[in-house]
């Protein structure tokens, strides 16, 4: 495996532009309330209704995203007042309108802003929190041992390493995520440079903001363009910010530890998310998740404002060696996609049924492949979705150590959605009865053999639906 090498002059550089960074989470943001599985708070004003959060209150279900480390919130109230002030002067400087940021949980890494002049209402997943943290920590990992003339053992090099070795593999796997379950002694440094992925991030929602139509002043069509507008804005502006806290290796890190992923388990995405129309593959269905041509024009932008004469914490003596390191990240060899066609059950066609033999297929490993999220220690919930449902949710049992897929979909007709059923699970046996409140349930089992898959009329008046590996 190709292992990410820096010379010394590399990492005394790198080391020095992430001490000048100071430590972020001092920014006062009000205690988040819980909306459904969501975590709302609010920067400025104290919007209640809204409608990302009405989304959030349809969800219902736990507050999953409550799951995540507290010092999140203050991370991302701090990149905040930075990319505010990055894209118009000073704080405050976007105006007196509310500003409320939304936790909600899923598995792909998103960002997004509601396009509404009135307020600024910022949303981001857990899945984006995880790769952040991951490729934060991971990454000052290795700059850390590379300072201290150590191996560069369990680190961001490491993790790329595993995840191209499971390339070409059947999609039933578990990749691994760097996170420690112990607070790391290195906390302030993982935080600064976590905090560059999270200032880009909001930076990049605030160029949408700021721009009309939210299209980041791009004329063109498509989507990689339009978002690589926005990269380019909220960097440029993150980069003429005196005593800077952005650096742009970190973000490059990050940016690409989504693309090796990406890579690999797009096909297992595709099958989660696909329509009746949906193009091909994962790439065609979301094209401006181009992290590589993203973070390479991330190394562009910065040495091109480098070479303007600029001097600063991230224009240091010799900063070309660092640009080079940053370039050779996007360099990185990525994997080859994994094969859903050799799960098990995996039928490429039909968006439903392919995802839910997907979900059949997945169960023997207790779903563990398809958190595209990291497990952490108590952390027993993530999302993911299966065609006409609204969310799907990986429960486990700590205690007994079963799992099951959970899903719901509020607004479903039963009688519409055993049909579905039936005919995807067509030699299936099907067990039908009506419980002791009227609702109508089905349970369809193969051979006698697990997993069983379940349909049901839920309180709520939709449907929800299980597929259990164990009693
Ligand atoms: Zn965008």
């Amino acid at each position: 495996m190709r292992r990410i090498e820096l010379t010394s002059h590399i990492r005394l550089i790198f080391w020095a532009a992430v001490a000048m960074l100071c430590v972020p989470g001092t920014a006062q943001v009000q205690a988040p309330s819980t909306v459904g599985p969501c975590l709302v708070f609010h920067i400025r004003g104290n919007v209640t209704t809204d409608p990302a959060i009405d989304t959030c209150r349809q969800l219902g279900g736990s507050a999953q995203a409550a799951n995540l480390r507290g010092w999140v919130l203050a991370q991302l109230g701090y990149a905040f007042d930075q990319a505010e002030r990055a894209q118009c002067g000073t704080l405050g400087c976007l105006g007196p309108a509310p500003v409320t940021i939304i936790l909600y949980p899923d598995a792909l890494a998103n960002a997004g802003v509601q396009r509404r002049t009135d307020r600024l209402t910022l949303t981001v997943n857990t899945g984006l929190i995880d790769f952040i943290d991951a490729a934060a920590r991971s990454f000052n990992s290795d700059m850390k041992n590379l300072q201290l003339g150590r191996p560069t053992r369990g680190g961001y090099g490491d993790w790329m390493a595993s995840v191209l070795g499971l390339g070409g593999q059947r999609c039933v796997f578990q990749v691994a995520f760097p996170t420690p379950t112990v607070a790391s002694a290195d906390l302030p440094q993982e935080q600064a440079v976590a905090s560059a992925a999270y200032q880009l991030v909001l930076a990049h929602e605030l160029s949408h903001f700021r721009t009309p139509q939210f299209r980041c002043n791009y004329s063109g069509q498509d989507q990689l363009g339009l978002e690589m507008s926005c990269d380019r804005i909220a960097e440029s502006s993150l980069l003429r910010v005196t005593n800077t806290t952005f650096t742009p290796v970190a973000a490059v890190a990050w940016m690409m530890a989504m693309e090796v992923y990406e890579r690999l388990t797009g096909p297992l995405y595709h099958n989660f998310y696909m329509g009746g129309n949906a193009p091909p593959t994962f790439e065609g269905m979301f094209p401006a998740r181009d992290w590589k041509a993203r973070s390479r024009q991330i190394v562009q932008t910065w040495n091109a404002f480098c070479g303007t004469g600029a001097r600063s914490a991230i224009c240091p003596d010799g900063y070309g060696d660092v640009i080079r390191f940053a370039d050779s990240l996007t360099q990185q060899p990525l994997p080859t996609p994994c094969s859903p066609d050799s799960a098990p059950h995996a039928q490429t066609s039909g968006g439903f049924c392919s995802a839910l033999k997907q979900a059949l297929s997945l169960a023997a490993s207790k779903f563990a492949s398809i958190k595209g999220v990291s497990y952490r220690s108590g952390d027993s919930q993530t999302t993911f979705l299966i065609p006409g449902f609204r969310s799907c949710t990986v429960q486990n049992d700590a205690d007994s150590g079963d799992s099951n897929l959970f899903c719901s979909a509020p607004t479903a007709k039963y009688a519409d959605l055993l049909q579905g059923y039936k005919s995807c699970l067509s030699d299936w046996a099907v067990e039908e009865h009506v419980d002791k409140s009227g609702r109508r349930h089905a349970n369809f089992s193969h051979r006698g053999l697990r997993p069983v898959v379940s349909v049901w009329e839920s309180n709520n008046g939709g449907v929800s639906t299980s597929v259990d590996e164990h009693e």
